[in-house]
C-alpha cells in the first residue's frame, strides 16, 4: 500500500538527481540568456518560436520530473526537511522564468503574421492554441517596467492581504462547550462537527463557529476590500471589459457557456429545494432545514472493502466502461504508483500527479476501507487517466483549464456509484445517494449562491470599499435566492464569505462556477456514454487527449456536443434530478 518513486530518482542524494538539479539551473539561466538575445528583432521567427517551444518543453520536462520527487516525497513525509527545502529552492528558481515569458509574450504580441508563420511549420501548427493564446493574452500585458512594479507591489498589496487572512482563520480558536467542558478549538475541527451524528453537536459547533467569526470580521473584511479593489485596478487598466471577462479567458471558457449553465443551474434549484426540505422532513425540523444540518450523516453504509476487495471492485467496473481505464487501473495497483495507507507524518485527503515526464502517475489516499474511500480513489484514477490520455502531448500541450480539470476523476466517480448502487441494499442505497446529494447541493447551490456574492461584491466595490454588515447581508441574500425555500432563512451563515478561501486569491477570481461546470460536465458526458454505449469510449480518450490544446467549447465540439446550449447542461442536471426522487421515494 505504498508507493515507490524510484522511477524518478533513487534519492535526493543520487548523482541522478543532483545531476538534473544543476541542469536544471543551467537551463534557466540559458534561456534568460537566449530570449535576450532573440526577442529583441523579429528576423527568423520560425526558427526563434520553434526553439524556444523546444527549450520550455525541455525545461518543464526536467523540472517538473525535480519538484514532483520533492512535493511527492514531502506529502508521505511532512517533516522531511530536505524535501521542503527543495521543494522551495525549485519554486523560487522558477519565478526567474518570469521575465523571458514576459520578454516572449509581448514579442509574439508583435508579430504581425503570426498566424502565417505558424502555418508554415508542422511543429509549430502542433502548438497553434499554445501561441494563439499567448498573443491573445498578450494584449493586456503593460510595459515590461510596469509589469515588473505591478508584480512586486504585489507582495505588498494583495498577497500580503491573503497572507493576513490565512493567518486570520488559520489561528483563529472557536470558544466551545463540548464533552463537557470549555473549549478553545481551531476552526477546521468545529467546522469538521457539521458531519457529526449528534445534532447537538452540529448546532453547537455552528454557533460557536458563527460566534468566532465576530472576532476577526474586521480584518477580513479589509483583506477582502483590499484584494478585490486590486483586482478590479488591474483589470481596468489592463483593458480587460470586467473582471468575470478575464476568468473567463483564463478558463478557456465564454460567456455564452456560462449563462447556458447558470440558466439550467437556476432550472433546477427547485429539485434541491425539494431534496433539502426532505432531509429537514426527515431531521424533524419544519421550516427547511437550518444551515448547521446541511451536512448531517444521514442512513448507514456498512459497506466495508479490503484493500485487495477495493481493487478488485474498481478494476472490474472501469472494464465494463473499458480496456484502456481498467488497464491503466490494475497498472497503478501493481505497480507501485499508489500510496493509500494512513500513517504518521502523511498528509490527509487524497491527490493524484501525473507526472508527465516519465509517462507514469502517483496517487495518494488514505485507505481505511469505507465505501467513501473506495470512491475516493476510483476519483484520483480518474486523474491518473486523464493523463495517462495526454501523455503523447507534448508539455505546453497538456495544460488543461481548471472546469476541465474534474472530468475524468467524476466520470470515474460516477461509474464506482452507480455500480456500488446495484449492489447496495436500500438502506445503503439510501446513505450512497443522500452524501452522493449533499455532495452535488455543494457544486450546484452553495456554488451558485457564491457566483452571486462575488457578483454583487464586484459590483458594489466599484463604488468603494464594502463594511462587514453589507458583506454578511451580500451573503445572505444569495444564499437565500440559491437555497430557496430549501433552508430555514433564520438560520443561514452570514460569515461563509469569511470561511472560504477562494474569495481571497487574488489571480483566481469567481473560483466558484469551475467547480459546477466541473460536475456537470462529467455527467453530461456520462449521460452521452450511456446513450451512445461503445461508441463513446473512443472519442472520450481523444477528448480527454485534446484538453490541453483547445478551448473547452472546442474540446466538447469533438464529440458532437455544443456546452453553448442549454439542453446540455439540462441533461447533465437531470441526472441528479433523478436521484433527488429517487432519495425521497426510498423515505415515502
Ligand atoms: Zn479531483
Amino acid at each position: 500500500m505504498r508507493w515507490s518513486l524510484d522511477a524518478l530518482y533513487p534519492s535526493f542524494d543520487s548523482e541522478e538527481f543532483q545531476r538534473d538539479m544543476e541542469r536544471c539551473e543551467e537551463e534557466i539561466k540559458e534561456i534568460i540568456q537566449w530570449s535576450g538575445e532573440n526577442f529583441t528583432t523579429y528576423d527568423h521567427p520560425l526558427e526563434k518560436i520553434a526553439a524556444y517551444i523546444k527549450r520550455q518543453n525541455h525545461f518543464f520536462h526536467l523540472y517538473t520530473r525535480l519538484l514532483s520527487f520533492g512535493e511527492l516525497s514531502l506529502s508521505v513525509s511532512a517533516k522531511d526537511e530536505r524535501a521542503l527545502r527543495i521543494v522551495e529552492q525549485l519554486e523560487a528558481k522558477e519565478t526567474e522564468l518570469a521575465k523571458p515569458m514576459v520578454m516572449f509574450q509581448k514579442w509574439i504580441g508583435g508579430l504581425e503574421n503570426l498566424e502565417e508563420v505558424i502555418e508554415s511549420s508542422g511543429s509549430l501548427k502542433e502548438h497553434a492554441f499554445y501561441l494563439m493564446e499567448i498573443k491573445k493574452n498578450g494584449k493586456y500585458l503593460l510595459s515590461e517596467a510596469e509589469e515588473i512594479l505591478i508584480a512586486k507591489m504585489k507582495n505588498t498589496g494583495s498577497n500580503a492581504w491573503s497572507k493576513l487572512q490565512e493567518l486570520l482563520s488559520s489561528t483563529l480558536l472557536v470558544d466551545i462547550h463540548v464533552d463537557g467542558e470549555d473549549k478553545k478549538l481551531p476552526l477546521p475541527v468545529v467546522r469538521n462537527m457539521a458531519y457529526a451524528k449528534d445534532s447537538d453537536r452540529r448546532k453547537k459547533a455552528y454557533e460557536a463557529e458563527l460566534k468566532a467569526y465576530e472576532k476577526v470580521a474586521e480584518s477580513s473584511g479589509a483583506s477582502l476590500n483590499g484584494i478585490k479593489g486590486e483586482v478590479i485596478t488591474l483589470s481596468r487598466m489592463r483593458g480587460y471589459g470586467s473582471v468575470l471577462e478575464k476568468t473567463l479567458m483564463d478558463s478557456r471558457m465564454d460567456q455564452e457557456t456560462l449563462d447556458a449553465m447558470l440558466t439550467a443551474m437556476v432550472e433546477s434549484l427547485p429539485a434541491f429545494h425539494r431534496y433539502y426540505r426532505k432531509k429537514a422532513e426527515l431531521l424533524g425540523h419544519e421550516n427547511g432545514l437550518p444551515f448547521y444540518d446541511m451536512f448531517a450523516p444521514m442512513g448507514d453504509v456498512k459497506m466495508e472493502f479490503t484493500y485487495e476487495e477495493a481493487k478488485d471492485f474498481i478494476v472490474k467496473n472501469f472494464r465494463s466502461f473499458s480496456d484502456a481505464l481498467a488497464d491503466y487501473a490494475d497498472h497503478a495497483f501493481e505497480k507501485g504508483w499508489i500510496d493509500a495507507e494512513p500513517r504518521e507524518g502523511k498528509r490527509g485527503g487524497a491527490f493524484c500527479s501525473n507526472l508527465h515526464g516519465i509517462k507514469e502517475s502517483r496517487i495518494l489516499s488514505n485507505f481505511t476501507g469505507t465505501f467513501n474511500d473506495v470512491s475516493t480513489l476510483a476519483h484520483e484514477m480518474g486523474h491518473g487517466y486523464h493523463g495517462h490520455c495526454l501523455n503523447e502531448e507534448s508539455y505546453l500541450n497538456s495544460d488543461y483549464p481548471m472546469p476541465i480539470a474534474e472530468t475524468a476523476s467524476i466520470f470515474c466517480e460516477t461509474i464506482i456509484q452507480k455500480a456500488a448502487l446495484k449492489e447496495a441494499s436500500e438502506e445503503e442505497r439510501f446513505a450512497i445517494l443522500e452524501s452522493s446529494l449533499m455532495g452535488a447541493g455543494q457544486v450546484i447551490v452553495d456554488i451558485y449562491s457564491r457566483f452571486l456574492f462575488e457578483s454583487e461584491l464586484f459590483k458594489r466595490r466599484e463604488e468603494g470599499s464594502l463594511s462587514v454588515e453589507e458583506l454578511k447581508e451580500i451573503m445572505v441574500n444569495a444564499q437565500k435566492q440559491a437555497y430557496g425555500n430549501g433552508l430555514d432563512h433564520n438560520i443561514l451563515h452570514p460569515y461563509m464569505w469569511v470561511c472560504k478561501p477562494h474569495y481571497y486569491y487574488a489571480s483566481a477570481n469567481f473560483y466558484n462556477f469551475p467547480y459546477a461546470f466541473g460536475l456537470l460536465f462529467a455527467k453530461g458526458l456520462y449521460a452521452e456514454y450511456l446513450k451512445r454505449g461503445t461508441k463513446f469510449v473512443q472519442e472520450y480518450d481523444q477528448l480527454l487527449a485534446i484538453t490541453g490544446k483547445r478551448s473547452i467549447a472546442d474540446v466538447a465540439a469533438t464529440m458532437g456536443i455544443d456546452i453553448r446550449k442549454i439542453d446540455f447542461w439540462r441533461s447533465s442536471l437531470k441526472i441528479i434530478e433523478e436521484d433527488i426522487e429517487t432519495f425521497i421515494s426510498l423515505k415515502k
